[in-house]
């Protein structure tokens, strides 16, 4: 062949080659091949003694002309390439700052913890203090303390899980009052305490009755405490959580560890007294247990019961929860079913 016919088809050849490549190892395997060392131009070069003297001129122009069209083929075919890596860069990171943000899902609140959290705040602001105490308590605190030795039949009144012979779980939170009672300097003032958690007996679960609840006990000593201090509270507390139309009524009742004792009833707040499926027909809602401290209560904790005085109201947030939210089964605030839970979402959350 023609070496003028040679030159022209590896320009073709070139060209396409370059034209195809469609990365930048790609292109660089291409630079190599047309204009590198060992290139079929730079070979023509070398071997120009065998072209006819009054060749040689031309050759060689022809052999630069297109390695200079070869390079700049090359150079815009890299700036190309490049161009187009950026581009899908860009593409892939792309922000649409129009785009609405995605909202992260927010859990919701329990019911019995919002009832917790609002009545917590309700006796700090009357100047109670809030005290926890170990689920796991002591035959000691959680009885004998509370005026019920081991040989007392009310101690059926709570059936009890018991570890060993003296150790439970608490079925009721007075363990803590008797805990803060003992250590309490009365020259510092007046005991003004709460304290809620979780107890548990020995039940079976079913809609009404659960082996786990949560109470809130409170506690008031201190000199002159008289019966119509214990209805003003409770009153109070009947108007914060049920509404401050609602009246109360105290019915008699034993507990071991008050005396006297009662049970409060608030007129329903469903129907306001008239009778309804809530109240069962009676107009009333037994919501609390309460009393005047026993005093072998103060006696145990070493409170001089000439002295001092005062009462105590025990209180279930899971009955509060459900008379205030309309809670058919008890057994919907722990087995957490999500549909339940999030019923209970603020609508500012
Ligand atoms: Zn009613």
């Amino acid at each position: 062949m023609d070496l003028f016919d040679k030159l022209k088809e590896l320009r073709q050849n070139g060209l396409d080659e370059i034209k195809k490549a469609s990365d930048e190892k790609k292109l660089n395997e291409v630079r190599v091949e047309l204009v590198g060392k060992k290139s079929e131009l730079t070979n023509i070069l070398h071997s120009m003694k065998e072209v006819a003297p009054e060749q040689r001129r031309e050759v060689g122009q022809k052999v630069n002309e297109i390695r200079d069209l070869f390079n700049s083929h090359l150079n815009a075919a890299k700036d190309e390439i490049l161009a187009k890596v950026i581009a899908k860069k860009m593409e892939e990171e792309r922000i649409d700052v129009t785009l609405p943000g995605r909202k992260g899902h927010l859990g919701s609140k329990h019911p019995i913890n919002i009832i917790l959290d609002d009545l917590e705040n309700f006796f700090i602001g009357m100047g109670y203090k809030v005290v926890q105490g170990p689920e796991v308590e002591t035959d000691h605190y959680v009885f004998e303390m509370m005026n019920l030795p081991k040989d007392h039949p009310a101690r059926d009144m709570q059936a009890t899980f018991y570890i060993d012979d003296e150790n439970l779980l608490r079925s009721q939170t007075s363990g803590d009052q008797a805990r803060v009672l003992e250590k309490h300097d009365f020259s510092k003032g007046p005991l003004k305490m709460v304290g809620p958690g979780k107890v548990y007996r020995r039940d079976d679960d079913d809609a009404t009755h659960s082996h786990q609840f949560m109470q809130m006990e409170g506690l008031v000593i201190d000199k002159n405490i008289t019966m119509s201090d214990l209805k003003g509270t409770l009153e109070l507390i009947a108007k914060h959580v049920f509404g401050q139309d609602r009246e109360i009524r105290l019915r008699p009742s034993y507990f071991p560890f008050t005396e006297p004792s009662v049970e409060m009833d608030v007129s329903c707040f469903k129907c306001n007294g008239k009778g309804c499926a809530i109240c069962k027909y009676t107009g009333w809602i037994e919501v609390l247990g309460a009393g005047m401290v026993h005093p072998n209560v103060l006696e145990n904790a070493g409170v001089d019961s000439n002295v001092y005085g005062g009462f105590a109201f025990g209180l279930g947030l899971d009955r509060f929860a459900i008379l205030k939210y309309g809670v058919t089964d008890i057994r919907d605030f722990y087995t957490n079913d999500v549909r339940f839970l999030e019923q209970f979402r603020k609508e500012e959350d």
